[in-house]
């Protein structure tokens, strides 16, 4: 007999990113996406995580909210294998699962309990807003299996080189006092070349949406170049991830 279970969000998860097109794959891979996570009632209370803070890293199990609902299908097609080749979904890390769960390691930079109780991380592969069901410590004697065979994601992904035009370059250092950290985070997430695996036209230009910032770049080879840094919000003071 199954039985049924019902979960609930006990914090939401703040980031950089404001769309899914651009994020990582995977966590680390862009070490400068500062986050955060914002504890809910009745769990934000400062007992609730006592102790974590001893903890370099946590495990965030999160809902995939944004894809939740949009079904799944026994195989998927990896962008890691090209986009061409199909594996089972429990094989992949796909969003689109029978339960929408992910499974996510961020490290954990500190706690803040003045108002309400807020972890702040870094290097996660998260959208922002998305509900974390559950927070646990990375134990690495367990955690850790550097012996682990990876299948077909034996490595981190190859990486492009990132280069800036005088006006993105310039755009990026006027807004340095406000995210000091902005202009690594774009080459972070470009350098993972976030388009679609069947996507290769040198001449077209796309836009990755970080904090209120539209990133203009277009990708020729194993280059990335960043056209431009708008600011999309210029009259609003951009949201800070933590
Ligand atoms: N590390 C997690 C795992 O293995 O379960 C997530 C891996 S999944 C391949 C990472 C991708 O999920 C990101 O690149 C982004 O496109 C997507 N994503 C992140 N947050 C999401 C959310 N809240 N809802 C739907 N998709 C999301």
């Amino acid at each position: 007999m199954h039985s049924t279970y019902s979960l609930q969000p006990i914090g939401i998860l703040h980031s950089p990113y404001r769309e899914k097109f651009g994020i990582p794959r995977q966590p680390g891979l862009a070490p400068h996406a500062l986050a955060s996570v914002t504890l809910l009632p009745p769990y934000n209370q400062i007992d609730s995580v006592r102790g974590l803070d001893s903890f370099s890293h946590v495990w965030l199990i999160f809902a995939f909210h944004q894809t939740a609902g949009h079904g799944w299908r026994p195989t998927v097609r990896p962008p890691r294998l090209g986009g061409n080749a199909r594996v089972g979904v429990f094989a992949s890390r796909s969003t689109f699962r029978p339960n929408p769960l992910g499974l996510s390691v961020a490290e954990l930079l500190g706690i803040d309990s003045e108002h309400g109780v807020v972890l702040r991380l870094r290097g996660v592969d998260l959208l922002d807003g998305t509900p974390i069901l559950d927070i646990k410590p990375y134990i690495p004697f367990v955690d850790s299996q550097p012996q682990a065979r990876g299948g077909f994601v034996d490595g981190p992904p190859a990486t492009l080189a990132v280069e800036w035009s005088a006006a993105a370059a310039a755009a990026v250092q006027r807004h340095q006092a406000q995210h000091p950290e902005l202009a690594a985070l774009i080459e972070e997430v470009l350098a993972q070349d976030p388009r679609p695996a069947y996507q290769d036209n040198p001449a077209r230009e796309y836009g990755v949406h970080l904090y209120n910032y539209n990133i203009r770049f277009r990708i020729d080879g194993q280059r990335a170049y960043v056209l431009d840094v708008i600011d999309t919000c210029p009259h609003v003071q951009g949201t800070p991830a933590g």
